[in-house]
């Protein structure tokens, strides 16, 4: 079983497609033994994805800045609710907490997130997998700019070089958990 960390979108008013997609991600997390780490939110995909996780069985912290806790009221399906004071000690936390990543649909916050674990992957500071579910398609544009930074040297690596792009949330944990054996830590 690993911890994964999961960035998603904090939207209330996104498609129908895509709720379905963070509540198979959670139950399929519970139904294996993963533990949730997660912004700490009720809102969005984050909400859904607590839920079905914590309903599966699997241990859900949620790390959330005071501010956000304020606005937004608590992750009531949270077994454990780290609160901080900033933004950034919130995804320092996160950061350290996962062995794994994964990144569904979301908007700039789950853009910032997935862009500082990309880049600290290119740098070398960790290995850790980072599945990115590209559900119909949705990061499909962000993609093909990647490969242009790729093409023009602006990148060292192709994105598909340091990130798992997966269509479902089975794959993701399935690439998670081998590359988590392969590495020798507990998958
Ligand atoms: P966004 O994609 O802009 O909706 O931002 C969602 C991501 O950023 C999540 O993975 C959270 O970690 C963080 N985040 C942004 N806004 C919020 C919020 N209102 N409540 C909790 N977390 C948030």
């Amino acid at each position: 079983m690993s911890s994964i960390c999961v960035y998603c979108s904090s939207s209330n008013a996104i498609a129908d497609a895509y709720p379905p997609v963070a509540r198979a991600l959670g139950q399929t997390m519970g139904r294996r033994g993963h533990a949730l780490i997660y912004g700490g939110g009720a809102v969005g995909l984050m909400g859904v994805l607590a839920e079905a996780t914590h309903e599966a069985g699997g241990a859900v912290t949620g790390v959330i800045p005071s501010k956000l806790q304020d606005r937004e009221g608590i992750a009531y399906d949270a077994d454990e609710l780290i609160v901080t004071d900033t933004m950034r000690e919130r995804k320092r936390i996160m950061y350290e907490k996962a062995e794994a990543f994964v990144v569904l649909p979301g908007g700039y916050g789950t853009l910032e997130e997935f862009m500082e674990v990309l880049t600290l992957k290119q740098l070398g500071y960790h290995d850790r997998p980072i599945a990115i579910l590209n559900v119909d398609g949705f990061y499909d544009t962000l993609f093909s700019f990647f490969e242009e930074l790729r093409d023009g040297r602006f990148a060292r690596a192709s994105v598909s070089d340091l990130v798992e792009i997966v269509p479902s949330a089975e794959a993701a944990l399935d690439r998670i958990e081998r590359m988590s054996a392969s590495d020798g830590q507990v998958a």
